[in-house]
């Protein structure tokens, strides 16, 4: 081998850039010791495929090509040291197609062994005609195997290298590299995106610029102190970004070393955690506010509670208001649901208003609010409290241009009390339930009287039930007395409940059964005794009789398709509904009650009458009985009562009478006791009479007597 061939290999390689070192070499090779082809290529992480990393063909580079790797000579030169075949290498490899399709007959490969002792890559030199002398061949690839292997695995590293720098540089995390001296050398593009320092504004400065100030210098010693230590840390710090602007980051720090274990680099990552704080906070938040006024929920209504009622001290007590907008649900169905939604927002905020700053104001959802009124000393002080609140809803609240006037039912309760066994909140929700129950825009304490009568109401319902599914209750009736035959025409049907040896009064049981939906009931009881009864009164000869049953609101049929249900019963007794007059108050007649009308229509139709019941007590609105199908108008016993000690009174009724008169309304006084009423009443026309002085309610057998025995009204 010349020394001229070295050279000429030298010199190719020689201020070549990176790129250009595998071709030069390999074309160089090819030249110096005439070989068609020479190639170096990497063999595949399966170990069966080779690819050429540069492929020299006639002088020239050309493309890169693959190859199997089994059978062919490469497969020996991979695991041995040096493949020569002088010539016919072909029949040595037949199975080798590049081989027989490059016309190739000697083969020299040889190969090439990284610093760690692997075999990752070859060099083949091909020849189309026989060596005559391998030894260049073989001399050269010993002599440049080396330098071309530093090479292969400088460009390796350079990849890893310019990888990891992506990863560096494309990473969503900041990234800052400091030296031993905590000094700045790197930083990436993450950082510059979550700080707002470029690279060059940080380099040589201490990451310190970053700090906010929000960390004591106690936390940065003892975070020194475990880098130094433990050579890692990690934890929430608060920095601050060129704009001034605070941010929680994640940040984790690594001391890197050398092999003397000295500490070369800080490698700082870190990652912007405001999002996650603010998901965090906003977690936080649903589970203890409500979403809509933004006032604390049930479950942070409850601590806090609870915290107060911790609080308390001696001479101090605090109260809990619940608070229940009346008729919401109509308003959300009427207006929508968003109207509604703005509706909750005024309240709560009119509330808040005129809360004291101490108390809470809490929002369960829906229409459901709840305040905890802390440091009170007396009694008085929650009902004026109540009532500031309650006179709060005083004004129309203004929504979309539209006022809506809105009232709330409110209950209260002091704490502590005398039932220490009892739940705050629950006796809180019991007055305002019975506010509620009580008609509305009105409030309620939970106070002595209020805690018997509930107790009481209870035990009745629990009666009542009984009661009602034994068949207990019994109907008495009272004479309704007609001025003008002089006759006892007509009686009402009066629910009776003796229990043991003591009367309950309608009076309580019927509001009881009407909160309980026991009332239906109720009115089926009444309405079968007294068909029962009216039959036997017919079959007796008293043909012309008509009762009068009292129906409440509640038992109004939702349905339509109910509409008949009492006349049903009726007939199914061999009777005709003319036989009956249904005695109702006003609430039946109210605006939302647009089913009461087409079943009082209904039963008129069919021959009933209708009575307007305790008239003067309610509304009174003209406007009802010209709106609704009356045929009689039953003066409330309080009028009659006063009428002949009363000249107002006195006015009143015959005012009453007059007007129905006109309206073609018989009017029926209730409540006579007197012989001076009775006059008095026919005397201005009333038409019909009705009181203690006729009778008493009746059980039936005595009613039969005293219709059998009735010889006139004086
Ligand atoms: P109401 O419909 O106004 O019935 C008249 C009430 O006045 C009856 O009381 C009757 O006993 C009483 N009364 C009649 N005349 C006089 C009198 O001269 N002086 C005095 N002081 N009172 C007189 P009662 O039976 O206690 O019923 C009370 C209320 O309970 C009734 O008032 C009615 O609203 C309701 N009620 C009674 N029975 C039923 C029923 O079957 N169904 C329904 N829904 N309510 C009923
Ligand atoms: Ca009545
Ligand atoms: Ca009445």
């Amino acid at each position: 081998m010349t020394e001229s061939k070295i050279h000429d290999v030298i010199r190719s390689i020689s201020n070549v850039n990176n790129g250009d070192f595998l071709e030069n070499i390999t074309c160089a090779l090819a030249r110096v010791i005439d070989a068609d082809y020479v190639f170096i290529a990497n063999l595949d992480d399966d170990k069966e495929t080779v690819k050429t990393l540069t492929f020299c063909a006639d002088g020239q580079i050309a493309g890169n090509i693959s190859y199997p790797l089994k059978s062919s000579p490469c497969e020996k030169a991979i695991c041995g040291e040096m493949c020569i075949v002088s010539e016919n290498v072909r029949l040595s490899y037949p199975d080798d197609k590049l081989l027989v399709e490059m016309g190739i007959d000697a083969y020299a490969g040889m190969p090439l062994i990284d610093s760690q002792g692997q075999t990752k890559a070859i060099l083949v030199a091909m020849f189309e005609t026989p060596l005559s002398s391998s030894k260049d061949a073989e001399s050269l690839f010993l002599l440049f195997s080396g330098l071309i292997c530093k090479e292969l695995e400088k460009n390796s590293y350079v990849d890893k290298l310019s990888l990891a720098k992506k990863v560096m540089e494309q990473s969503k995390s900041g990234v800052i590299v400091c030296n031993s001296d905590a000094e700045i050398i790197y930083t990436n593009q993450a950082f510059s995106n979550i700080t707002g320092y470029s690279q060059q504004e940080v380099l040589g400065s201490n990451p310190n610029v970053l700090s906010s100030g929000k960390q004591g210098s106690s936390f940065y010693e003892s975070m020194w102190d475990e880098i130094l230590t433990k050579g890692y840390w990690e934890g929430e710090v608060i920095d601050k970004r060129k704009n001034g602007e605070l941010f929680p980051n994640w940040l984790m720090i690594s001391a890197l070393t050398n092999e003397k274990l000295e500490t070369t680099h800080y490698v700082s990552n870190f990652y912007d955690i405001t999002d996650r704080k603010y998901a965090e906070k906003t977690i936080a938040f649903q589970a203890n506010y409500n979403a809509l006024t933004h006032f604390p929920n049930k479950f942070l209504f409850e601590k806090l509670l609870q915290a107060s009622i911790d609080e308390l001290s001696d001479d101090r007590k605090l109260a809990v208001l619940l608070v229940d907008i009346d008729f919401f649900k109509d308003i959300n169905d009427f207006y929508g649901h968003r109207f509604g939604d703005e509706l909750l927002k005024e309240v709560a905020k009119r509330i808040s208003l005129v809360i004291s700053p101490g108390d809470t104001l809490a929002h369960f959802g829906s229409d459901d609010f709840a305040i905890i009124v802390n440091n009170i000393a007396s009694q008085e002080q929650v009902d004026e409290y109540v009532n500031i609140v309650m006179e709060s809803f005083a004004d129309p609240f203004v929504i979309n241009d539209i006022n809506v006037k809105s009232t709330i039912s409110c209950g209260a309760v002091c704490y502590p009390n005398s039932w220490p066994e009892l739940d705050v909140f629950e006796m809180a929700e019991k007055a305002m339930y019975r506010a509620k129950g009580k008609g509305r825009n009105r409030s309620c304490f939970f106070s002595e009287v209020f805690h018997k009568n509930s107790m009481r109401r209870t035990e009745l319902k629990n009666k009542l039930i009984n009661v009602i599914s034994n068949n207990g209750l019994d109907v008495f009736y009272q004479p309704i007395f007609c001025t003008k035959s002089k006759r006892v025409t007509k009686c009402e049907a009066l629910v009776r409940w003796r229990d043991g040896d003591q009367w309950i009064t309608p009076f309580e049981f019927i509001p009881i059964a009407e909160e309980f939906g026991l009332i239906t009931d109720i009115g089926k009881i009444v309405l079968n005794k007294a068909c029962e009864f009216l039959r036997e009164l017919k079959d007796i000869g008293f043909t012309d009789l008509v009762v009068s049953v009292n129906r409440s609101v509640y038992e109004f049929p939702v349905n339509d398709a109910d509409n008949n249900q009492w006349v049903d019963v009726i007939t199914s007794y061999g009777l005709m509904p003319s036989d009956f007059c249904f005695e109702l108050t006003e609430s039946v007649l109210a605006p939302d009650k647009s089913n009461s009308l087409t079943m009082l229509r209904n039963l008129q139709y069919h021959g009933s009458t209708i009575a307007l019941d305790d008239f003067g007590t309610g509304y009174s609105s003209l406007s009802y009985l010209r709106r609704f199908p009356i045929d009689f108008l039953k003066i409330d016993q309080s009028f009659v009562k006063e009428m002949t000690g009363n000249f107002d009174d006195k006015i009143i009724v015959s005012t009453i009478i007059a007007m129905a008169k006109t309206l073609n309304i018989k009017i029926i006084a209730e409540g006579a006791e007197t012989l001076d009423q009775v006059r008095a009443l026919t005397n201005l026309g009333c038409d019909y009479i009705q009181g203690y002085h006729f009778s008493k309610p009746l059980p039936p057998v005595n009613f039969i007597k005293y219709i059998t025995n009735f010889t006139g009204g004086d």
